[in-house]
């Protein structure tokens, strides 16, 4: 099985060789087509950051396994990320975030376990960037939520909730105030939900959720909310687990898949080996996973967990008292523990 690879920008290349270090030490049965994608891309004049030779190789691989990519600056210039989750409709934004043991939290600490599922719509929402000035001191911006854009993803976190054995799944939204989007998005949940009477379904509106989140976060299981809406929250759900290092992420689509970290291209700590491969190594184990290569999967998720338990860690986590790794060497440290 074949699929694409894009290393992307700033620490992109960094974590990306280290994941596939361990990938290749696992002996996982991929290979790779390493295609041409990112703000590098972009700068040789390719306005959508791709080659059209990388759209067509991801197009017929169906898989894109990608490292984070720098947002060119300028007015009109779309966000590489957002135009690739718009180019194959990959209309859901999957972020598992977990108690990982030897990262310590303020929850792990209090033995608060962890395990919640956020499903952010990824397509509609603000992210068209549909803004224009209407006087020279007010600005518009055009918010578009569908019916059929809501319930794709709805549907897609609810199969999600039942695949897990989520007892709940909860709706985010402010319906209360924009009665109409929101309202959309709240009542395509609960018509969707009468489909699935095993789950206990519920809502809740966004700034109650924030504040119950940083409370009480293992009460909630599986939660889905409108594209910004869930790009807050799920940054948030990041912090909860130890910050972005830990924090990975699947664009789901029905032709195309995308795996990347939830972090970006960390340009002040770039070229130096030190980031955190785990949100992309996370990534990658799910992305094994969704492709039926458990075994693999497992080993790998393991050997992470046992490192991260023996106290090894890059130096933005984990115990100041003991050195910290360097990105090379925590991917070695990993594949020791195979
Ligand atoms: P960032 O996530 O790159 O960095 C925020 C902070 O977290 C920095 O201090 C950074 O050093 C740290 N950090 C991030 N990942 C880390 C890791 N793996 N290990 C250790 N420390 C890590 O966010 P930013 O600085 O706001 O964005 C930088 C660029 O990345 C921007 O151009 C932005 O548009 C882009 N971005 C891309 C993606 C993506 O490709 N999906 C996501 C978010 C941001």
């Amino acid at each position: 099985m074949k699929i694409a690879i894009a290393k992307g920008d700033g620490i992109g290349p960094e974590i990306m060789d280290a994941v596939l270090e361990i990938f290749n030490a696992a002996k996982v049965p991929l290979d790779y087509q390493v295609v041409e994608m990112g703000k590098w891309v972009f700068d040789k004049g390719y306005t959508n950051g791709m080659t059209a030779e990388a759209k067509d190789t991801i197009e017929a691989l169906g898989i894109l396994f990608k490292g984070p990519m720098e947002t060119p600056k300028g007015k009109g210039v779309k966000s590489i990320n957002v135009t690739a989750r718009k180019t194959w409709n990959t209309y859901a934004n999957k972020r598992a975030f977990q108690t990982l043991h030897g990262v310590d939290t303020v929850f792990s600490k209090a033995g608060i376990p962890i395990d919640l599922t956020v499903i952010r719509e990824n397509i509609e929402d603000t992210y068209g960037g549909i803004e224009h000035m209407l006087t020279h001191d007010v600005a518009i911006s055009r918010r578009i939520i569908s019916k059929p854009g809501s319930e794709q993803v709805i549907r897609y976190a609810f199969e999600l909730a039942k695949q897990k054995g989520a007892k709940r799944i909860s709706c985010g939204h402010k319906a209360n105030i924009m009665k109409l989007t929101d309202g959309i998005f709240l009542n395509s949940f609960y018509a969707i939900a009468k489909e699935y009477p095993e789950l206990n379904a519920d809502d809740i509106i966004v700034d109650d959720l924030c504040m119950k989140l940083v409370t009480r976060p293992d009460i909630f299981d599986v939660l889905v909310l409108t594209n910004l809406q869930g790009d807050i929250i799920s940054d948030l759900c990041a912090g909860l687990v130890g910050g972005l290092g830990f924090a990975p992420s699947a664009n789901i689509g029905d032709n195309i898949c995308i795996f990347e970290a939830v972090h970006g291209t960390a340009p002040d700590i770039a070229g130096k080996n030190i980031a955190n491969p785990t949100a992309l190594l996370l990534s990658g184990i799910a992305m094994l996973n969704h492709l039926g290569l458990t075994g693999s999967a497992a080993t790998i998720e393991n050997a992470l967990l046992y490192t991260l338990e023996s106290g090894k860690h890059t130096g933005d986590f984990g115990d100041r008292s003991t050195p910290s790794l360097n990105t090379t060497a925590f991917a070695e440290a990993i594949i020791s523990n195979f």
